[in-house]
């Protein structure tokens, strides 16, 4: 069977060691001394379909040999979902790409899972139509990748998670049955919206769109005070949360490290900062909507900064990464978290970084009326190993300020497992369980991902050795702000 998958598949087919190696990773640096004591990166396989057919054909190879399989696309991910756990087969999907159909009268298309948000939304704008959300990694994240995952972003406010927008699939099940799924199939559509990848591999998706919106308005409020704008923030979402397109939080901290390399305008750079994009049916709607920001700025003692800076924030809406030209190492926490409880987290982790030495900068995105999909991002340096290490103590730190606040960690991938139990509560992680362990009972899809840790990763340990290399942290000479690069 594998010999006539190479015959087929030819150069879409590798097993030399220095094209596997580019699977062994995602955004995420760890250090494979580390990553090779908890699992196995290295695919001994890696595949490029271009059709559900020849993703069966793989699936089907890999479930009669019990072989893991891990599907990848845009590799945007930081929590190792997507990098084999167990060896096996990676199956890059970047060959499943484009629109199979377009159907306007129902407000729908259909495409192939690789596509990236930049790709659907531009051939859509062609139309005269556009996407109902997407993340804010557009130009490499997939529809597949992001209906996987948590599948929140801009434009969720409105039009809720993905998952709430897709009417139906193509999935490759783990036994390598090609299966078209709706709301009420069984097994449902649902379930694989935030699976990551363990329950089957999504070969089509068909969703909703919408006309293009005719007017957009763009906001940027400012404050000294985290917890005003953040408060407002959260009176305009439960207000006017079907027309709020994107509302994006940059930390005081954020702003000001972006300042110094130029990388966002000077007036921001000693304020938090709070952009509003809205959208209307027509701009006479928008003009009421401003009366009532206005009075929200004047109720929380707030500031509007200028039009330009509005709208350069908007336009650059998709380089929320830009911070690495001022930090070329950074790690990071990412949660989702009551939006009710967004400026305590902020105050909290800004404390933790100033008793750490370390400058905590927050980003997050209000993705409903009650959560907001927040990213803390702090300093480090690969180079030096140990201190790298060391530093990763603070992550599970900004977890535990997380917490405390109800939020949990975004997605869970393989380097979120020890949170497994925080992430879901016990009825849901056995609902789970029972799903995976009827659809896949040799555990080959994304093995040794989101259900339980491996045993070096098993909580106890887990938080032990975070701890140790805390307290290591605090002992160790030179402290991170040795390496800001200013
Ligand atoms: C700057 C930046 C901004 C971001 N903004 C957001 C955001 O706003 N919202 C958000 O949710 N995330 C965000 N992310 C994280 C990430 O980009 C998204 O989650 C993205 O949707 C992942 O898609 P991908 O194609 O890169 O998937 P990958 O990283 O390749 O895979 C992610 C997971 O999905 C699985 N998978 C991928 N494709 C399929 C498929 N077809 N079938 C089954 N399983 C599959 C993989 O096995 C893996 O577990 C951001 C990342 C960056 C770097």
């Amino acid at each position: 069977m594998l010999d006539q998958i190479k015959q087929d598949f030819g150069p879409r087919y590798t097993e030399s060691y220095f094209e596997r190696q580019f699977y062994t990773r995602d955004l995420a640096y760890i250090p494979n001394f580390l990553v090779s004591l908890v699992a196995k990166p290295l695919p001994e396989m890696v595949v490029r379909p271009v059709n559900a057919e020849e993703v069966s054909r793989i699936v089907t190879f890999a479930s009669k040999n019990k072989t893991a399989v891990t599907p990848r696309a845009g590799g945007s991910t930081a929590v190792g979902g997507c990098v084999p756990a167990n060896g096996g087969v990676v199956i890059d999907l970047n060959g499943l790409k484009g629109v199979v159909e377009l159907n306007l009268d129902q407000e729908k298309v259909t495409v192939l899972p690789a596509t990236t948000w930049a790709e659907l939304d531009s051939y859509l704008r062609q139309q005269g139509y556009c996407v109902c959300s997407y993340p804010s990694s557009i130009n490499a994240a997939t529809v597949g990748g992001w209906l996987s995952g948590g599948g929140y972003g801009m434009g969720s406010i409105r039009f809720g998670p993905m998952v709430e927008q897709v009417s139906s699939l193509e999935v490759v099940l783990p036994s390598g049955e090609i299966k078209r799924l709706n709301r009420t199939t069984d097994p449902p559509l649902q379930w694989f919206a935030g699976s990551e990848g363990t329950l089957g591999i999504i070969t089509q998706v068909e969703m909703k769109i919408r006309p293009i919106p005719e007017s957009m308005g763009h906001y940027l409020i400012a404050a000294e005070n985290s917890k005003a704008l953040l408060q407002a923030a959260r009176e305009c979402v439960s207000e006017l949360p079907d027309i709020i397109h994107n509302m994006h939080f940059n930390s005081k901290l954020l702003n000001d490290s972006l300042k110094r390399k130029g990388l966002t305008e000077e007036k921001l750079g000693d304020y938090h900062s709070l952009a509003i994009d809205l959208e209307e049916k027509n701009s006479s709607g928008l003009d009421e909507t401003e009366d009532f920001l206005q009075k929200i700025v004047s109720k929380y003692g707030l500031a509007f900064m200028d039009q330009e800076i509005a709208m350069e924030e908007w336009e650059t809406r998709f380089q929320s990464l830009k911070i690495m030209r001022v930090y070329p190492c950074l790690l990071g926490a990412e949660v989702l978290l009551p939006v009710a409880s967004f400026h305590r987290y902020v105050e909290q982790v800004e404390a933790l970084g100033r008793r750490a030495g370390v400058k905590m900068l927050t980003y997050g995105h209000v993705v409903s009326r009650e959560g907001a999909v927040v990213m803390t991002l702090y300093p480090s340096d690969e180079r030096q190993t140990w201190r790298y290490l060391c530093d990763t103590s603070l992550m599970r730190e900004i977890y535990s300020i997380g917490r405390r606040l109800d939020a949990i960690p975004y997605l869970t991938g393989f380097w979120n497992t020890p949170y497994v139990k925080d992430i879901h509560s016990r009825k849901k992680l056995r609902e789970l369980k029972r799903r995976k362990n009827l659809l896949d009972p040799g555990d080959i899809m994304n093995s040794g991902k989101v259900y339980r840790p491996p045993l070096l990763l098993q909580p106890n340990l887990y938080h032990l050795g975070m701890k140790t290399l805390g307290l290591v942290r605090r002992i160790w000479p030179k402290g991170v702000e040795s390496h800001d690069r200013q």
